[in-house]
């Protein structure tokens, strides 16, 4: 057996002596008296007993051995800023904003959400909020004040902390008139509204409620705030993902799982040691940005860039001279990233030398080959490394481990399951395990290691019947990804089995948009689903019936599109409006989703008994001719 075989087989086989061993990487203020609680399947509850604090462990406990290291390098192409923290700098930060978030009524188990540009106050702001016991949610910039405020009913913040504005591609985008709108529309309302001002954008406050960052902090230059010691399970944050219904739900994440699992990833995972620099281009709203950006590098004493920007501005070159003057040795990012490099010349990518970047890992969406070759060739010596995850998993799934055995790779394969995920392929007819190169659904029978998702926020009942209900002949979950296995156990994925559709990297549901549309009075019924795209890999679009098809129009196609930037952010804005006087349904009126999805993808659409009218799918197939 291969280094590789022999971790994952322990993972697996000795899972507690497996994980006990890796739990002695973070520092535990109590000792934990059992490694895992799966009394209560599917729930499992890890080092049940320890006490421990994230912002302990990622901060303090590398002031005294590294405090002088820069913990955070922040770097904006947007406003040409440029501001490193170190360790040391980084725990009086935080401790300010501790106080800060004290000051405003934060204590254990509240949940503060975060809706900020890549600026380091965010960051500040997390640590913060797990320093005292709270919770936060991140919630992506992009979205809008519909999808924000939803959020916000779910999660019910005492505090928000928020921004002015960000800024893309040299325009600014205002973010407290979305936050008010948002706040405005959720029935929860925040008690205190904390706000940096980056001075990009004039913000209207609200007295009483909306705070200022900088005065506040004056207040709290000095102010220690100690590490609240919470139980291992204790949730640390929430982010929401989307999924099939038009309702995100909150993944929920704990605090000792979450330590050990990210900080033993580091090393086994993405190959670094304390010390070194990782670079993940990610945004703090996605999981990606969560555990590679801010928790990761931190809890493993490492460097970590955060970079506000887009990689083509001032030039194509700049993400690779920030690896050159940063000696980065790992970066993550998105296929989609790559693809938008693609368009350009190869010699920006050369432009610098890379003796230090070892690893190039891409995650969030299907690495196609020929991306994965021109960037293998355009970076030469740089290992380009495909890996599967969803927020759920928290950390890669299905990756090589370069810190265990540097495995031979395979184009358009993330080689093998991670430690910890017992990975099962079943068939959806039979629930057998499909055989060599024979498609099955991805499952993980549980208990999920630490650091997955524990449960969704406030709703167990969900957890189960979302996640752990796919299969009668078994309790496993379900990755709702389609997948492949060969003979040398390298895996292939194949995409979703459910409603969701990836664009650039970022999963969004189907109905959501759908849901979106309809809340345009134009729009009398609607089905959006995803088509294959060269850059974003898929993009969303929308057949639409009118109330009044006297409107049909171009300038009405264009409206309805954007009723998604109000509701969901631009993100989420149909390629496409198509408009057609009937949507295919069957007799008992279900939307025939899978067929209409069939034809988007060139393939027959199935089984057409149980249709209402065919018509309906011929102005479809006319529509996806016309938009070929
Ligand atoms: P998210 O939770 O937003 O990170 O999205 C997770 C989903 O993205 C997965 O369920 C997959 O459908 C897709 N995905 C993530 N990584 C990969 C990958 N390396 N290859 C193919 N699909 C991926």
């Amino acid at each position: 057996m291969g280094a590789y075989e022999t971790h994952f087989d322990r993972s697996i086989n000795e899972r507690d002596a497996f994980w006990a061993e890796e739990a002695k990487l973070i520092d535990w203020h109590t000792p934990f008296t059992q490694v895992c609680d799966f009394s209560n399947p599917p729930f499992a509850k890890w080092f049940v007993g320890g006490t421990t604090n994230l912002c302990h462990n990622a901060i303090d406990r590398h002031v005294a051995t590294r405090g002088e290291q820069t913990a955070l390098h922040f770097i904006s192409s947007e406003t040409n800023a440029e501001t490193k923290y170190t360790y040391r700098q980084m725990h009086s930060e935080v401790n300010r904003v501790a106080a800060m978030l004290q000051g405003l009524g934060v204590t254990k188990g509240d949940r503060v959400l975060i809706y900020m540009p890549m600026i380091p106050e965010a960051v500040f702001a997390m640590f913060a909020t797990v320093r005292i016991g709270a919770i936060h949610s991140v919630v992506f910039g992009g979205f809008a004040s519909a999808s924000l405020a939803m959020r916000i009913d779910d999660a019910k913040p005492k505090v928000i902390v928020s921004a002015d504005a960000g800024m893309r591609m040299g325009k600014v985008v205002p973010y407290k008139p979305l936050l008010d709108a948002a706040i405005e529309l959720a029935v929860h309302k925040p008690a205190k509204v904390l706000l940096f001002d980056r001075h990009l954008a004039p913000m209207q406050t609200t007295p009483g409620r909306d705070i200022d960052w900088a005065a506040f902090r004056l207040s709290h230059m000095t102010t220690q705030v100690a590490c609240e010691w919470v139980e291992s399970s204790h949730p640390s944050y929430i982010l929401y993902t989307s999924g099939t219904t038009g309702k995100p739900k909150g993944v929920q994440r704990d605090t000792g799982g979450h330590a050990v699992t990210l900080t033993t990833s580091m090393y086994k995972i993405f190959g670094l040691k304390a010390g070194e620099t990782m670079f993940c281009t990610s945004d703090i709203g996605w999981v990606v940005g969560h555990c590679y950006i801010v928790y990761a590098p931190l809890l493993a004493g490492c460097t970590t860039i955060m970079y506000e920007g887009v990689p083509l501005r001032p030039d194509p070159a700049i993400w690779w001279k920030i690896c050159a003057e940063n000696n980065v040795k790992t970066m993550s990012s998105s296929p989609t990233a790559i693809r938008v490099l693609k368009k350009q010349d190869a010699k920006f990518m050369q432009q610098y030398p890379l003796p230090n970047l070892k690893y190039l890992f891409l995650a969030g969406e299907p690495l196609d080959e020929p991306t994965a070759r021109w960037v293998s060739d355009a970076l030469g010596g740089v290992a380009i490394i495909d890996n599967y995850w969803q927020t759920e998993s928290g950390y890669p799934v299905i990756s090589a481990q370069v810190g265990v055995e540097d495995t031979p790779r395979k184009f358009g394969s993330p080689s093998f399951p991670v430690y910890g995920f017992n990975v099962k392929l079943k068939s959806e007819a039979t629930g057998k395990v499909t055989a060599a190169d024979e498609k099955g659904v991805l499952t993980i029978v549980p208990p999920l290691p630490p650091g997955a998702m524990t449960t969704v926020w406030g709703d167990d009942e969900r957890f189960v019947s979302t996640y752990f209900s796919t299969f009668a002949d078994e309790q496993v979950y379900s990755s709702f990804d389609w997948a492949t296995r060969d003979a040398q156990g390298y895996y292939f994925i194949l995409g979703r089995t459910d409603d969701v559709i990836n664009v650039a990297g970022h999963r969004l549901g189907t109905r959501e948009i759908e849901e979106a549309l309809q809340s345009n009075p134009m729009v009398a019924e609607c089905a959006v689903v995803g088509v294959a795209d060269p850059l974003k890999g898929q993009v969303p679009i929308a057949f639409v019936v009118l109330r009044d098809p006297s409107q049909a129009s171009d300038a009405t196609k264009i409206a309805i599109a954007q009723t998604v930037d109000k509701e969901i952010g631009a993100i989420a804005r149909p390629a496409a409006v198509y408009l057609v006087t009937l949507l295919p349904k069957t007799r008992s009126g279900k939307l025939l989703r899978r067929s209409i999805q069939a034809l988007a993808e060139g393939r027959d659409p199935g089984d057409l008994t149980t249709i209402e009218d065919p018509a309906a799918l011929e102005q479809i197939r006319a529509a996806f001719t016309k938009h070929a």
